[in-house]
């Protein structure tokens, strides 16, 4: 097997992480809050600028850095769903916006002055089926007004900037309910008519719901055309699959490492746990999972570095990934019997925090339905 891509990099990843323990997290676990020294220092660093072009200031590398980067950091015990939107969000602007937009966002954004972590495209009404969404933005001379409701944006309450996913013109009034949506980059700092509640959820992810109330956005913060937006957001979506991937490869080794760990270290009728089968398999079994699922995470990142088509690779190294790092969660936790309920361990909050990736960004289910119809040529379901 290949040794894992930019070896130095993630040594550096590591290295910044260790600064960050179990107990760091687990304290802003339990007052839900921000982890914004772990992710100014990473800023610094650059690790959140790695895509931005070296033009704008960040450092031109590709997708398998950024990847890197998150696995590694996930695999610390650390989390990356503070800070890793901008990796991915940036990219609509980089592909859609134009020369004036990069000018005016990315070099602020590299060095960490502007903070581009918030992405509104869910709503209560709207989450799978995107095209669904209700929040408009009509237009009035030079503005945007902008009415409506997101739910579960996270870090809008630690971004300057959103990009946000609205509809320019009614789902019945185009030709196909992919149109008339459209993309906008909307300042929050000191914005009016724009209100933020925090979302309290199962693990400490700085979620939140955002009202519009006649929000005005300027034209010129539109991406691309009018009413292409959906097109736009989709394009980015490979690139987020794999580096939420890459966060769960991160993830499965991190709960391999502590199962494996405390199976060798735990003496249960005179001898460590690790000598029973009963223990040992779930974990072997996790472990030979997600080596595959990270091949393939590797084989999309492959592809999409070389410019080929990469959707049915991007997704199924999703699921596999997400898939894998549940079945480690869940051999990590068996394995800690008791021990594993408690906080100190790390591991049930790890194991909170692994959850989410079956649902989120995007559903396992809805996976299945894109290979079913998009690969295996079969009808398709919704
Ligand atoms: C912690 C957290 C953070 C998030 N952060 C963001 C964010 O920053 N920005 C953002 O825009 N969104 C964010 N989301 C929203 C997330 O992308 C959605 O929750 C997700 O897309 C699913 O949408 P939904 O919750 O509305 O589920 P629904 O669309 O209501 O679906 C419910 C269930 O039904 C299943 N289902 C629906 N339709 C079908 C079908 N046709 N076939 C089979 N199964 C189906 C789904 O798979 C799912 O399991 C976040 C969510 C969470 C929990």
């Amino acid at each position: 097997m290949r040794g894992p891509a930019h070896p130095e990099i993630r040594d550096s990843v590591r290295a910044l992480c260790a600064k960050y323990p179990g107990e760091y997290w687990r304290r802003l676990d339990r007052e839900r809050a921000y982890p914004t020294e772990f992710v100014a220092e990473l800023t610094k660093a650059g690790m959140l600028a790695v895509l931005i072009p070296e033009e704008y200031g960040g450092s031109g590398l590709g997708l398998s850095a950024a990847a890197a980067i998150l696995e590694e950091i996930h695999a610390s015990g650390c989390n990356g769903g503070a800070c890793h939107a901008q990796m991915y969000t940036m990219g609509t602007i980089l592909r859609h916006g134009s020369k004036e937009q990069k000018q005016r966002f990315l070099p602020g954004i590299a060095s960490g002055e502007l903070r581009l972590q918030a992405f509104g495209v869910t709503e209560p009404t709207a989450g799978t089926d995107t095209t669904a969404i209700r929040t408009t933005a009509e237009r009035r001379g030079d503005v945007y007004v902008v009415n409506g409701q997101k739910v579960w944006t996270s870090r809008a309450e630690h971004s300057d900037l959103m990009l946000l996913l609205a509809r320019t013109a009614p789902r019945d009034k185009v030709a196909k309910k992919t149109d008339g949506l459209s993309v906008f980059v909307v300042d929050m700092r000191d914005a009016k008519g724009l209100t933020i509640k925090p979302l309290r959820a199962m693990m400490n992810h700085a979620t939140t719901e955002v009202f519009f109330d006649g929000l005005e956005v300027p034209a010129e913060n539109r991406i691309g055309e009018e009413g292409r937006g959906f097109r736009y957001i989709l394009d980015g979506m490979n690139a987020e699959r794999m580096l939420i991937a890459a966060e769960c490869v991160g993830d499965m080794r991190w709960f391999i490492d502590k199962a494996s760990t405390y199976a060798r270290e735990r003496v249960v009728f005179g001898r460590p746990i690790g000598q029973n089968q009963g223990v040992q398999f779930p974990i072997a079994r996790a472990y030979a999972e997600g080596q595959a699922a990270a091949l393939m995470v590797r084989e999309a990142l492959d592809l999409y570095e070389a410019g080929e088509a990469c959707g049915p690779q991007a997704n199924m190294a999703k699921m596999l990934a997400a898939d894998a790092s549940w079945k480690a969660a869940e051999a990590c936790l068996q394995t800690h019997g008791g021990f594993g309920f408690a906080e100190e361990y790390d591991v049930e909050r790890k194991f909170r925090e692994a959850r989410l990736y079956q649902v989120a960004p995007i559903s396992t289910n809805l996976i299945l339905a894109y290979l079913a119809e998009h690969v295996l040529d079969l009808p398709r379901s919704y």
